[in-house]
């Protein structure tokens, strides 16, 4: 196997990383802007990074996802894209009609300083951008931050170009959902008007990335954040930011523009975190909670205590994004389980903190990575001095799994061998069931196959 020589030694890297616990910033601001209605992406550099960023998501949501390129030359590396990106506007509207064109910017372009807001404001002067168009922007040199930085600062952008204050609130409430799957936007759009509130939730993925099979293809699906309700955030009674990392930055800037409150919570993985995320619009948005959602809370606890002997002391090594990592672990604490490594590749300061509060009365010596050097080599030699008995990641941690045979769950971004992620939910009651039926399938499962013969069992 790939991996068969990482070596069990572990020394100190400062300047090294091996097979990275993240992605490049615009593959983030892409999959933000695909959650606008009617927008198309556009990669502000050359062909094979657009290249890279759109073959990603579509391996992953196994749908064709468009985005258009200023296709930089040698002459655009040395004299800078202004005019490959002007030109594109025109082109892009002309051609592919989209309502939006949400520009994100790429390692060149970033070396190179274009000032694309500079450029945006240029190409609305010159009338090269249609009334009724829009063209939004933000940066993402992927020398710095991951994808989940880049969904942030793309979602910040919509609050910077579209948020606008009435003086007179609407009576809505924000959600930005953080990086989740449209299944995950979808349940969380369903959970909150079961408590009769109509959320505007940005960006919203779903019907776009989850789209039906109709026989004809709809370069814009019906899914997606309108602009009208991009522009209402800034009339919202407040704002709920899922995730400190994803979500936090554009709820404060809606709060700093248009005095929108806002309250950022982890995302609503997992028992407890779904609680916080419940009560906490319960309790502002002054509504009871349904007994349709605490049914769903009372089934999710049920499970967990008919199940808890299957779970109770198992180790895990986890990899993935910050925002879900924190909640995962929670989770996973809550179950009696035991998370033994932590791996994450994008940089955040509050992370170690937070886990090491999370699990300290459970895991005290866990072993936590963050940022610089945080890699799938060291994680990978953590469970070879201390194996565990469940790995959860991305689809890049199936070569640790078939190394050290370990069972693998697949979570987080990108999976790309096998379906599922973008119709369950993984948020809310019902994704912590499906979750935990996920965990106890791997075990019952490894226990069929690795048991006696004399201890094989029907009912296990
Ligand atoms: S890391 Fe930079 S150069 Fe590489 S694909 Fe991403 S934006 Fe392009």
């Amino acid at each position: 196997m790939l991996l068969r020589h990482t070596p069990e030694k572990i020394t100190d890297r400062n300047s090294l990383t091996i097979n990275p616990a993240k992605t490049c910033q615009p593959i983030g601001a892409m999959y933000a802007a695909l959650g606008i209605h009617g927008c198309l992406p556009h990669s502000h550099g050359s062909q094979g990074c657009c290249a890279y960023h759109r073959s990603t998501l579509t391996r992953h949501y196994k749908e064709p996802v468009m985005a258009a390129t200023s296709a930089f030359t040698e002459g655009s590396a040395v004299f800078g894209g202004q005019a490959n990106l002007i030109e594109a506007f025109q082109n892009i509207f002309k051609i592919y009609n989209p309502d939006i064109i949400a520009v994100h910017t790429t390692c060149l372009s970033e070396t190179i300083g274009d000032d694309v807001g500079q450029i945006v404001r240029a190409a609305h002067d010159d009338g090269k951008i249609p009334t009724g168009k829009h063209v939004i922007h933000c940066n993402t040199p992927s020398y710095v931050g991951s994808h989940v930085t880049g969904f942030s600062n793309m979602v910040k952008g919509m609050v910077n170009y579209f948020a606008e204050s009435s003086g007179r609130r609407n009576g809505r409430i924000n959600i930005i959902p953080g990086w989740v799957e449209p299944s995950d936007m979808r349940e969380i759009r369903r959970l909150v008007k079961e408590m009769g509130i109509n959320p505007i939730i940005f960006p919203d993925t779903s019907g776009v990335l989850d789209a039906p099979q109709t026989g004809k293809h709809i370069f814009y699906p019906k899914g997606g954040t309108t602009v009208s309700d991009l522009k209402n955030t800034g009339d919202s009674r407040f704002t709920i930011a899922l995730g400190e990392v994803a979500s936090k930055a554009a709820g404060e800037a809606l709060t700093a523009k248009c005095q929108v409150p806002c309250h950022t919570l982890d995302l609503p993985i997992g028992l407890e975190a779904t609680d916080r995320f419940i009560d906490m619009i319960s309790k502002l948005a002054c509504v009871e909670v349904p007994g349709s959602i605490n049914e769903e809370r009372g089934q999710l606890v049920d499970v967990i205590t008919d199940m808890q002997q299957y779970l109770y002391g198992k180790k895990v090594a986890l990899f993935g994004d910050p925002d879900q990592l924190i909640s995962l672990t929670e989770f996973l604490i809550s179950i009696d389980m035991r998370p033994t490594h932590i791996v994450t590749g994008t940089p955040y300061k509050g992370f170690e903190e937070r886990i090491r509060s999370i699990t300290k009365d459970v895991v005290p010596d866990i072993n936590i990575k963050n940022g610089q050097c945080a890699d799938m080599f060291l994680l990978h030699q953590w469970i070879k001095n201390d194996p565990v008995d469940l790995l959860i990641g991305n689809t890049y941690g199936k070569y640790i799994a078939r190394d050290e045979d370990i069972p693998l769950i697949r979570f987080g971004f990108p999976i790309m061998d096998r379906i599922g992620h973008t119709y369950f939910p993984s948020v809310g009651y019902k994704g912590a069931l499906r979750l935990l039926e996920k965990i106890l399938s791997a075990f019952m499962d490894r226990q069929d196959r690795d048991s006696k013969e004399e201890s094989f069992e029907l009912v296990m």
